[in-house]
C-alpha cells in the first residue's frame, strides 16, 4: 500500500528555529521588534511597496483595508463570490453590501468588463482577487476605478511574489493585502500584511492596527499621551511569528522556482487527457508573472469531478475542491446578497478539482497523482 499524499505541507526553509531563538534573546515577544521590522523592510524593498505593515492574517488586512475607505453601512463594493469568506465578510461586518461579479472563463478572476454594469451610486471600491497566484486585469480595474472615484484594495492572498507588468500583485491598488497562512506560498502559520500604496493612508492605518490607539506616535514622539483615538483591533503580529516569516521570506524565490517545477509537471503529464476532452487545464500563463500558488483541474461536469475525488481519495490522493461560491453559502443567502447573474462562477465551482501541490512533493508521488486520474478515466468512469 503506498502512503497517503497530503493536500498540502507547510513548507519549512530551514533558519525558523534560529531566527525564533534569536527573538527570544532579544526580550521582545510581543509585536515590532527586531524581526517584524526586518520583514516589513524586505516586503517594501522588493516589491517596491511605500508601507508593509505585518497582520495577523490577510483577513485582518482586509477588515483594516474596509475601515480604512471608510466604508459605511449601505455602501456596496465590487467583489467576485468565487473566493474566500474573508473578501466579504470584512466588508459585512461593517454593514456593507458586498456585490458580487462574475469570474471570466480564463483565469477565473474577477470579470473586468463586468464591473461597470454593476456599479450603482452607492459602489465605493473595487475588491479584487488574484485567483491562484496570477493577477486580474488591474490596469483596466485602475483606469474603472478612476473614472468613477472608486477605492481599490486587492486581495493578494494568493498572490505573493507574483507580477503583472513587472509590478508586484499587492503593489497596485491603493492597498493590498497578503496571506502567510500555512496553505499559501510563503508561511508563518498565521499572518499577513497590509500593502500601503497610498502614502496618504499610512498614519491612520498605523492606528486602526494597534487597537485603535496613537502607540506609533507616541514612541516617535510625535504626540505627548498614548490614548485611544480611531477605530481597530488587535492585528500585531507576535515577534515569534515574525522571525519565522523571515525565514520564509528570504527563500521567496526558491519557492516560486521549485513551485513553477511542480505546476509544470501536471501540465505536462495531463496534456494527453486534456487533449482527449476528458479534462480542461489552466489557461497558460507567463512564467514571471506567476507564483504558482494552485494547480486546477476542470472536470466536465460536477458529477464527473465528485467521482474523481472520491476515486483520488481511495488511492490516498488528497484531491480537493473550493469555492462553495459565497452568494450560494448559508451566509450568503441569509443576508440576500445582490445576486447578479453569475453564470460562469456557479458553472465552474461545481467542476474544478485542486490536485497536490507542495514545495516538498516528490516526483513520484505527482506521477501516481497523473496515474489515479488517468486510471479513473480509463476504468472508474466508464464502470459507474
Ligand atoms: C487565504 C485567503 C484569505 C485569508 O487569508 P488568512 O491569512 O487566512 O486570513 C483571503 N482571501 C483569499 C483569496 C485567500 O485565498
Amino acid at each position: 500500500m503506498s502512503s497517503e499524499i497530503p493536500f498540502n505541507r507547510p513548507f519549512v526553509a530551514g533558519k525558523e528555529l534560529f531566527y525564533i531563538a534569536q527573538a527570544i534573546t532579544l526580550n521582545n515577544l510581543g509585536g515590532d521588534g527586531h524581526f517584524t521590522s526586518q520583514c516589513s523592510r524586505l516586503l517594501e524593498e522588493r516589491f517596491r511597496i511605500p508601507r508593509v505593515l505585518l497582520v495577523a492574517s490577510c483577513t485582518a488586512a482586509l477588515e483594516m483595508s474596509a475601515i480604512l475607505f471608510d466604508l459605511k453601512p449601505g455602501d456596496e463594493v465590487l467583489i467576485p463570490s468565487f473566493t474566500f469568506v474573508s473578501t466579504a465578510s470584512c466588508l459585512v461586518r461593517l454593514g456593507v453590501r458586498p456585490v458580487f461579479v462574475d469570474i471570466r472563463p480564463d483565469t477565473l478572476n474577477i470579470n473586468e468588463g463586468l464591473i461597470e454594469e454593476a456599479i450603482t451610486s452607492r459602489t465605493r471600491a473595487i475588491f479584487p482577487v488574484h485567483y491562484a497566484g496570477l493577477g486580474c486585469n488591474m490596469p483596466r480595474i485602475m483606469e474603472i476605478a478612476d473614472r468613477h472615484g472608486l477605492l481599490v484594495a486587492e486581495d493578494a492572498a494568493q498572490g505573493v511574489n507574483s507580477y503583472q507588468n513587472g509590478r508586484a500583485l499587492g503593489s497596485i491598488g491603493h492597498l493590498g493585502c497578503y496571506s502567510f497562512h500555512e496553505t499559501k506560498n510563503i508561511i508563518c502559520g498565521e499572518g499577513g500584511a497590509l500593502c500601503i500604496n497610498d502614502p496618504s493612508l499610512i498614519e491612520r492605518a498605523e492606528i486602526i492596527r494597534d487597537k485603535g490607539t496613537n502607540r506609533k506616535q507616541f514612541f516617535r514622539g510625535h504626540v505627548d499621551k498614548y490614548t485611544w483615538v480611531d477605530n481597530g483591533s488587535s492585528y500585531v503580529p507576535s515577534e515569534l511569528t515574525m522571525a519565522f516569516l523571515y525565514a520564509q521570506l528570504e527563500m521567496a524565490d526558491a519557492i516560486n522556482a521549485r513551485r513553477r517545477g511542480i505546476y509544470d509537471y501536471y501540465r505536462k503529464a495531463l496534456v494527453p487527457l486534456a487533449e482527449e476532452g476528458l479534462l480542461r487545464l489552466p489557461a497558460p500563463c507567463a512564467p514571471e508573472e506567476s507564483n504558482f500558488h494552485l494547480f486546477y483541474i476542470l472536470l466536465e461536469n460536477e458529477v464527473t469531478r465528485t467521482a474523481l475525488m472520491e476515486h483520488l481519495n481511495r488511492q490516498g490522493i488528497n484531491a480537493v475542491f473550493h469555492y462553495v461560491p459565497l452568494h450560494s453559502s448559508p451566509m450568503g443567502r441569509l443576508h440576500g446578497f445582490t445576486v447578479r447573474d453569475l453564470p460562469v462562477t456557479d458553472d465552474i465551482s461545481g467542476r474544478l478539482l485542486r490536485l497536490p501541490l507542495y514545495y516538498d512533493i516528490t516526483e513520484a508521488d505527482q506521477k501516481r497523482v497523473v496515474e489515479q486520474i488517468g486510471v479513473f478515466f480509463r476504468e472508474v468512469l466508464p464502470r459507474s
